[in-house]
């Protein structure tokens, strides 16, 4: 049977509260013991009284079993303090209550550890107040019901007793449940009712047990004799003895049978332990191989992209983001690999040149230049399909590759197409630009076997495109041949100075008037020792576009110096004989010309005035602003300036009288142009004119005819050359005809004009 009394001493005193109302209750309950002390009548007090203390203090409390895996305990407690009261009545009741309860706690007490403060007196206090207040409903219910005291009813009537044990019991478990459930709220705070529901009502059991006990007992005490009593006492004795062992066999296997779930819990909590240790490393050692994975995964990402950048880089051009020369290759050998195969495959490669780049850069800019690049490369993406390339393969040079393209007239059209685009002027960094570009086609060929052939026949038809100067070119075979010549003769020429193959020839320039000779124009020879003698026109632009030019003109300056220093001292009446050195456009604007031509003169030791300078019109008038602050440079070393070719180019009259030119030579294609009859005279008669007003000296060139003379003096021209008065002679040739003091005018029938000498004769070697 579960006790409250003892779950009611389990409670630790925590609070303030509970420690008063543990100490009112033991002092109440004292009150209570000492009250029924006073009262208890001492007659009938006898051996069976004795008999029932010494079972409530040293057997009952033994007696108590706690049965396993529930909270209910057996007690013959309650069965004693009933048994006593329906027996000797309130008061030895109350007596036997807390005497009961005492020797309960204090054996509790002996086999626990530890127990909470009070815990003998403060329970014993208890059972002795909750006795007395059980004794006083049961006295109400006695009057109540059947109008007489408790003591004097005759419980021998079993309804009665049943009656009287019945209120007891109730009474019992009402106050000692309401006090357990009042003290546990008053530690837990919880609601008193649900308290009582759960830790108290069932605890009644227990009380109507006792009840129960104390009724069988009284029973066969009253109507049994003392051998009976004895008899009942060992029955019960053996029964209790035998359902104790009964009990304790249960609780052994109950015992058992926890100890075994124990183990099996335990090993099972184990198991699952290990099992989630062992799960917790998986999932670390899969959450530390995801990591990995994803590390390498973006490891990974990053070397790709970085191969990928690496790939773009090594085959792109960091400037223009076009293609560069590798990859062009690439797909050029690709495309040449299948027109091998499938000759429909055809394409067509431009090589593209941005014309006077450099000029750009010199006069705008490093970073100007780039952007201009940058123009250009989107300009020509976007004038070509998708699937055509563009790449930049050199500093200003751009390809372009058209696919599907049979003929070269169509990639012609194209070529047209980007030089239109290309050439609409932009403005940049505040700076309006124009560009202008080169254009050679190279249609695909069965005979191409590497990018590098392609590419190079492109070229030379670029470089003729930038020669001829009238739009795009197409390659042919003979443009081959002829280029291959022209970098022939450019090898050659390099080393043309040292092997003594140039050689000057001087033409005089004679008076019209009078025959009286002015000087001479110095003409460069080439004898090249395969091909013979090589006129100016075809070396002279292979010197200046590989700027050969200017150590050959230094070469000439020197020469010719000292050659008319020589002529000038054979007799005083040649003392003022003049040299005219032909000067290209590109030495023109070079810094060096004019050191070259102070130290030529102070080399040779001659007057200045006797050097003239020969500049081609179109020269002078390409960048006329700066012609003149070039040409007024060398005016200031005291040399003269001849305009050459005059009527050939195009002169701007403003410019023409700001140039610093002391003599104006009239183009050969003016004289040779007028004829007997008298031809072109009208165009001459206006340059003399012309030259005449700007205060020039005027010299016809390509005088062949005794009619060119005799015209050219009507119109007022003062001095001639040409094959009428000479060729251009080797100098041991002209020296001898000084020597001689040969009349040069063809009227002094002088043998030693030869009109038609061979000695200048030149074979035709076709270049650009
Ligand atoms: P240029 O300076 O106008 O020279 C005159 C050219 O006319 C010379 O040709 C001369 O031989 C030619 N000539 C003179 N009289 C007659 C004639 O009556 N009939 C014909 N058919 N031709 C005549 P060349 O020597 O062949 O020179 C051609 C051009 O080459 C020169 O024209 C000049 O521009 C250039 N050149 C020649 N020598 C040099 C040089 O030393 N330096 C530079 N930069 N250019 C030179
Ligand atoms: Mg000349
Ligand atoms: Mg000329």
């Amino acid at each position: 049977m579960e006790n409250p009394l003892a779950t009611t001493a389990e409670l630790p005193s925590r609070t303030a509260l509970s420690y008063y109302v543990k100490i009112a209750v033991s002092a109440l309950g004292i009150l209570a013991l000492a009250g029924a002390l006073a009262a208890v009548p001492f007659t009938p007090i006898g051996f069976s009284y004795i008999f029932i203390l010494a079972f409530a203090v040293f057997a009952a409390p033994r007696m108590t079993l706690q049965l396993s895996g529930s909270n209910l305990t057996l007690s013959f407690s309650d069965a004693v303090v009933f048994f006593t009261f329906i027996v000797y009545g309130g008061e030895l009741a109350v007596i036997t209550a807390f005497v009961e309860t005492f020797s309960n706690c204090v054996y509790l007490k002996k086999r626990r550890k530890e127990s909470p403060k009070f815990f003998v007196i403060f329970n014993s206090s208890l059972a002795a107040l909750i006795a007395a207040a059980t004794y006083g409903v049961v006295e109400l219910f006695s009057r109540a019901a059947y109008g007489s005291a408790f003591i004097e009813l005759r419980l021998t009537d079993t309804r009665t007793l049943a009656a009287v044990l019945g209120v007891t019991a109730l009474a019992h478990f009402f106050f000692s449940s309401a006090f357990a459930a009042f003290y546990q709220k008053l530690r837990t705070q919880g609601s008193f009712l649900e308290i009582w529901k759960t830790h108290c009502v069932s605890s009644a059991l227990t009380h109507f047990t006792g009840a129960g006990i104390a009724g069988a007992t009284f029973k066969v005490f009253n109507y049994g004799d003392v051998a009976l009593g004895v008899i009942s006492f060992i029955v019960i004795a053996v029964a209790y003895i035998n359902y104790r062992t009964l009990i304790n066999e249960i609780n052994r296997s109950i015992a058992n049978v926890e100890e075994a779930e124990r183990q099996k819990a335990d090993s099972e909590r184990r198991r699952a332990e290990i099992e989630k240790a062992r799960r917790k490393e998986a999932e670390s050692y899969a959450e530390e191989l995801c990591r990995s994975l994803e590390k390498e995964a973006r490891a990974n990402d990053a070397l790709r992209k970085s191969e990928r950048e690496l790939q773009h880089a090594a085959s792109h051009d960091s400037l223009t983001g076009l293609a560069n020369r590798k990859r062009l290759n690439d797909i050029l050998r690709d495309l040449i690999s299948v027109y091998k195969q499938d000759p429909s495959a055809t394409f067509q490669v431009l090589f593209l040149d941005i014309r006077s780049f450099k000029n750009i850069n010199d006069t705008l800019g490093h970073s100007i230049g780039d952007k201009v690049l940058s123009v250009a490369a989107k300009r020509f993406s976007r004038v070509v399909n998708a699937e055509d390339t563009v790449a930049r393969i050199g500093g200003d040079e751009f390809a372009i590759v058209l696919r599907g393209l049979a003929t070269a007239g169509k990639a012609q059209k194209v070529a047209r197409k980007i030089h239109r685009n290309i050439t609409q002027p932009f403005s940049l960094g505040g700076n309006r630009v124009s560009i202008d570009v080169n254009i050679g086609i190279a249609p695909c060929d069965a005979e191409y076997d590497s990018p590098e052939e392609i590419l190079r026949d492109a070229d030379i038809a670029m470089h003729y495109a930038k020669e001829r100067k009238d739009g795009p070119a197409v390659f042919t075979k003979e443009l081959r041949h002829r280029f291959l010549e022209r970098v022939r003769f450019e090898m050659d020429l390099r080393h043309a100075v040292e092997r003594n193959e140039l050689s000057m020839h001087y033409q005089p320039i004679v008076s019209l008037l009078d025959g009286r000779l002015l000087g001479f124009e110095a003409l460069l020879r080439w004898h090249h020792p395969e091909f013979g003698n090589i006129p100016p026109n075809k070396f002279i632009p292979i010197a200046e576009s590989s700027d050969l030019i200017q150590p050959i003109t230094n070469w000439i300056l020197l020469e010719t110096t000292k050659q008319i220093a020589a002529w000038q001292k054979i007799g005083p009446d040649l003392a003022d004989l003049e040299v005219s050195v032909n000067i290209a456009g590109r030495h023109l604007s070079s810094d060096d010309l004019s050191d070259q031509v102070e130290n030529a003169l102070e080399n040779s030791g001659i007057r200045p005035e006797t050097l003239k300078l020969e500049i081609t019109e179109s020269t002078a008038m390409e960048n006329a602003e700066r012609s003149i602050s070039l040409l007024n440079r060398l005016k200031g070393l005291g040399v003269k300036l001849s305009i050459d070719d005059f009527g050939t180019g195009y002169s701007s009259l403003s410019y023409l009288h700001r140039l610093p030119f002391d003599t104006l030579k009239i183009d050969r294609s003016f004289v040779s142009g007028a004829g007997e009859r008298g031809e072109d005279s009208g165009i001459l008669q206006t340059i003399i004119s012309l030259g005449t007003n700007l205060k020039m000296r005027l010299v016809a060139e390509g005088i062949e005819t005794e009619a060119q003379l005799a015209m050219l003096r009507n119109l007022g021209c003062d001095y001639g050359q040409g094959y009428l008065f000479s060729k251009p002679r080797a100098a041991e040739d002209i020296e001898k005809l000084l020597y001689e003091r040969h009349a040069w005018l063809p009227s002094s029938k002088d043998p030693a004009i030869e009109l038609h000498s061979d000695s200048d004769s030149q074979p035709h070697i076709p270049l650009f």
